[in-house]
């Protein structure tokens, strides 16, 4: 729980009691299952099952879904959400929140689309966190261009045979249920299709991917060859699926940017507790005034980003969301998370080189906030356009 969070959420006109509580609970759950087995799950490489089936347990995974299927959204609002991603980032491991959450990206899609039977079948071992869900649309040949994706889908009588591959797909691995892009019509945005498949299908395989960072977090490439695929597991009509893509991604990059901020807020406190013990020629680092200048910036940058954060939050509660205003939030977050892991580092010197450190961790994970779910030149053009500046 970055102690910077607690303030603002406290001062916060955005926040009442129940999101002061949900912060509690999250919080002892970070504390109790997450603080002490973190470094030996990012040495492990994934997470155990078991974290999920714990997470639900205590309404981590089903916040804001339909109830119906096990959610709750009674008296949640997307700020709660908000505060779950901000709680855990105090370990200071992006893999986590990548890895538990991603049903989080992956559901969605099938929640507003899918059919009641495939919603049924799949949602509610999801939300127990006895099923663990991933979301496969980047391929080999790129992710930035999603209308350009090649990954085949040919409807032959009630299946559909599915070839081709797809990349840097989180829990890619571990997942049991793949919601995967597909063309299933002509060139661009109105041949793509999602479907549901399932691990164990024939012709269906995945291998892992070694990555700088988000080590607890399996990452996996996964090769199609004649997959069949029963034509149940469509979601939505045929070719209709870019739109709910591209709408599914708001929500994901307003949480990219408050969990980014988030790690920026770790960062500075803990460059801050080292600051305030290590001597320096005969005087505590924070005295420095070009040190303590860092800390200033770096607050500069956090308040800034967690006002347009909430605000932009609000906007989606109230069904007023930007596509191109979220486009720059998501960079903002990235690029206050990326300073002040480097100002930080600085501060720890050759400490926050080594193991153990959260600053280390977090140098080493900036780039995926950058670049997964719209990267920084595709998020800028995205807002030059719906902005009208073009
Ligand atoms: C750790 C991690 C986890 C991920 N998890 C998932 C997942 O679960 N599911 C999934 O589907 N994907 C996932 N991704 C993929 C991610 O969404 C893509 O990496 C991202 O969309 C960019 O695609 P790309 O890497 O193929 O880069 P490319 O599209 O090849 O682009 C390369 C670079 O060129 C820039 N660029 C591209 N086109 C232009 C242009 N027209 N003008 C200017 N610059 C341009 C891009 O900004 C980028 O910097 C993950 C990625 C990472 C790193």
């Amino acid at each position: 729980m970055p102690k910077m969070f607690d303030k603002w959420r406290l001062q916060s006109p955005y926040y009442d009691d129940s999101h002061h509580e949900w912060a509690d609970t999250v919080r002892r759950f970070v504390q109790r299952e997450i603080s002490p087995n973190i470094d030996a799950w990012e040495r492990a490489g994934s997470l155990p099952r078991e974290l999920h089936r714990k997470a639900a347990e205590v309404g981590i995974l089903g916040l804001g879904f339909p109830e119906e299927y096990g959610g709750v959204r009674e008296g949640v609002d997307p700020f709660h959400g908000l505060i779950s991603g901000v709680e855990m980032a105090d370990v200071g491991a992006g893999g986590l929140l990548a890895s538990l959450m991603i049903h989080g990206v992956a559901l969605p899609p099938l929640i507003a689309a899918g059919s009641a039977e495939l919603k049924q079948r799949i949602v509610p071992e999801v939300l127990a966190g006895e099923k663990i869900m991933a979301l496969g649309v980047t391929e080999p040949s790129g992710g930035s261009d999603v209308a350009a994706l090649k990954t085949r889908a040919e409807r032959k009588g009630d299946r559909y045979v599915v070839n081709g591959s797809k990349t840097f797909i989180t829990s890619g691995m571990r997942a049991d249920y793949y919601v995967v892009a597909v063309r299933t019509g002509g060139p661009g945005a109105r041949g793509i299709s999602l479907l549901l498949l399932e691990k164990g299908m024939k012709g269906f395989s995945q291998t892992p991917l070694e990555k700088m960072g988000w080590h607890c977090s399996d990452t996996a490439t996964l090769y199609f060859e004649d997959v069949e695929v029963p034509v149940e597991n469509l979601i939505g009509e045929e070719g209709g699926a870019f739109r709910g893509l591209m709408a599914n991604f708001n929500g994901e990059r307003v949480g990219i940017a408050s969990s980014s901020n988030a790690f920026a807020m770790v960062c500075l406190e803990e460059a801050l507790d080292w600051a305030r013990e290590r001597e320096t020629f005969g005087v505590r680092l924070n005295q420095n005034q070009a040190i303590r200048h860092k800390f200033s910036e770096m607050s500069r940058q956090i308040f800034a980003t967690q006002a347009w954060v909430d605000r932009a939050c609000d906007a989606v509660m109230r069904g007023r969301d930007d596509a191109g205003e979220i486009a720059l939030l998501k960079i903002q977050g990235a690029r206050t998370m990326e300073y002040c892991a480097r100002e930080a580092a600085q501060i720890l010197g050759g400490a926050s080189y080594l193991r153990g450190c959260k600053v280390e961790r977090i140098y080493r994970e900036v780039r995926p906030n950058v670049i997964a779910g719209g990267s920084e030149e595709i998020m800028l053009d995205l807002a030059a356009k719906q902005l009208g500046y073009v």
